[in-house]
């Protein structure tokens, strides 16, 4: 079976599963688990920022970096399609209490414009008390829900500069910011530079079995683990874990512009193709939305299964694709070629 569901479905590969084997492992609840404390320096140096935390997922990253830097009761301002938002099951509200303010987003990205919209003064003689303060504000980059769409750089600048003019504390969901720097060479501490803390995966594109880590400066970080241990993040001989991850960065990377000409190909080919529609300008990474215009999803996707191919319905008519270390070019062509017959059955 060729898995195209999502970058989350990757096998640690064999000299991965020996760096996890030969991992020195401490307790990551003391923070003396030698493969966790190497994971969170290199990460740091990475993004550019003072500390790291390894933590078990990207959600749970982005659910501590909210609750270090608000109050219940805080606005947080993040895109309608952002996964805090729209993925992450209402932890924000139920977990930090605060409210989530939809900014209108193009493929998820916003102006500063947007953002000062969102952050209305009190008008004059209106008492400050009736406002409810806004207090930080969420990017993501890549989007995934935009199907793994690029914050320009300057865009992201721009967006951070307005949320420190108001008064805000920035995060940057980077989940996939590994494949923005890969598509752009941009790198991710260029990306990471202007937010307070930034969130990154492994176990996505990377294809690490687990964890994310959240990257800031020593004082948000030293907050933040606290709420880790809090959410229940305290995960012992997590050192087996952060080996993968490390072992990950360091020969993973590079090869994510594979996946990025793979979607690119595979996309091209779906133009092509009768009863299937793809927007090409929007496939800048790893992942693939196109439509089934003569069938439903759900049946399109149950062809191609029986074929050897798995892939996600994403709606009545909307299919997701997406690339990583477990598809090869073979892989991939082979995928298209079961696609194209299963919209032509
Ligand atoms: C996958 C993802 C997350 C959450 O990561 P998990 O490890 O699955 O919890 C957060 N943000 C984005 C943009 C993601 O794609």
């Amino acid at each position: 079976m060729i898995d195209l569901r999502s970058d989350t479905v990757t096998q640690p590969t064999p000299e991965m599963r020996q760096a996890i084997a030969d991992a020195p492992v401490g307790d990551d609840v003391y923070h003396d688990d030698p493969s966790v404390l190497a994971l969170e320096e290199m990460v740091s140096e990475l993004l550019g920022k003072e500390d790291a935390i390894y933590m078990p997922t990207g959600t749970m990253s982005n659910q501590v970096a909210i609750r270090a830097h608000t109050e219940s009761g805080d606005v947080v301002l993040a895109a309608a399609s952002a996964h805090v938002n729209t993925n992450e099951l209402g932890a924000a509200n139920a977990l930090a209490g605060v409210t989530i303010r939809e900014l209108d987003s193009t493929r998820g990205t916003f102006t500063a414009e947007e953002v000062r919209r969102a952050v209305p003064e009190p008008p004059a003689g209106m008492p400050g008390a009736l406002f409810q303060p806004v207090t930080l504000l969420a990017a993501e980059n890549t989007h995934n829900g935009a199907g793994g769409a690029i914050w320009p750089i300057e865009d992201l600048h721009a967006v951070a500069a307005t949320a420190g003019e108001l008064g805000l504390a920035t995060h940057l969901d980077g989940a996939r910011l590994w494949n923005a720097s890969a598509a752009t060479g941009i790198a991710e501490s260029e990306y990471a530079h202007d937010f307070d803390t930034v969130s990154v995966c492994f176990s996505k594109g990377l294809g690490a079995p687990v964890g994310s880590a959240l990257v800031g400066d020593r004082a948000v970080i030293d907050r933040a683990r606290r709420f880790k241990q809090m959410y229940g993040g305290g995960f012992r001989q997590a050192g087996m874990m952060a080996a993968g991850a490390a072992y990950a960065i360091t020969n993973h990377r590079q090869r994510l512009t594979e996946d990025h000409d793979n979607a690119k190909r595979v996309a091209a080919g779906i133009a092509d193709a009768a009863g299937l529609d793809v927007d090409l300008e929007t496939i800048v990474t790893n992942m693939v939305y196109f439509r089934v215009t003569e069938k439903s999803a759900a049946e399109f996707a149950t062809t191609c299964r029986a074929s050897g191919v798995n892939l996600l319905p994403t709606g009545s008519n909307t299919i997701r694709i997406v690339f990583h270390l477990g598809v090869t070019v073979p892989d991939a062509t082979k995928a298209l070629e079961i696609i194209t017959a299963a919209a032509a059955d």
